[in-house]
């Protein structure tokens, strides 16, 4: 049965398990690096991401989760989408280098600039129109060759994958469409089924 592990050390995890389980995928929290064996695949939430790098490295997860990365799917949203990231602009942030893009930290200003905006994704040749909620999200600012831009706000890049990892600026947890999370699954399907 396919496991997908949520890393609940900060953040908005939960909301991303309530998702899982209105679709009907297994899932647990992953705050030890010995629950990743029984996961598929792996969610990291949005959250802060200078305290999950902090807690990555005090919970001694580092390499765990880049061994992981080799074999299983990563999907990661806001915050999670820059530790993932290759490039960011803030030293206190060890990249797990999982997708070859370059962000800049809370580059729509505060928490009182966190918006809601109507936007189109690409997914499997479909066009899905969903909303996505901004909480003082991420800019990414530079995408390597190898990484496929789904989705696009006001000309920058804010849902890209790059081979079976996937991640978003934006918080797909925290609205009622289900259809980034699905993806997500059916990636994690194929890829265990391969
Ligand atoms: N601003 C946060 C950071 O830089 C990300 C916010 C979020 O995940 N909603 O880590």
């Amino acid at each position: 049965m396919l496991k997908i592990g949520i890393l609940n050390l900060q953040g908005a995890f939960n909301k991303h398990r309530k998702i899982l389980n209105q679709i009907g995928v297994e899932n647990i929290y992953v705050n030890k690096a010995s629950q990743l064996k029984f996961c598929s695949g792996l969610i990291i939430p949005g959250g802060e991401s200078t305290t999950l790098s902090n807690l990555i490295e005090k919970e001694k997860l580092f390499k765990s989760l880049k061994d992981f990365s080799k074999k299983f799917p990563i999907f990661g949203t806001c915050a999670g989408l820059i530790l993932m990231a290759k490039n960011n602009n803030d030293n206190l942030i060890k990249s797990l280098d999982l997708i070859d893009i370059e962000v800049s930290r809370n580059a729509y200003g505060r928490q009182v600039d966190s918006f809601i905006k109507n936007i189109d994704i690409n997914i499997e040749k479909k066009i899905i129109s969903t909303s996505a909620i901004f909480i003082r999200a991420p800019i990414i600012n530079k995408v390597g060759k190898n990484v496929k831009v789904l989705s696009v706000l006001r000309g920058k890049p804010i849902l890209v994958e790059q081979g079976n990892h996937f991640a978003s600026t934006f918080h797909p947890e925290l609205t009622d469409d289900k259809s980034i999370h699905e993806y997500f699954v059916s990636k994690v399907r194929k890829f265990s089924f391969e």
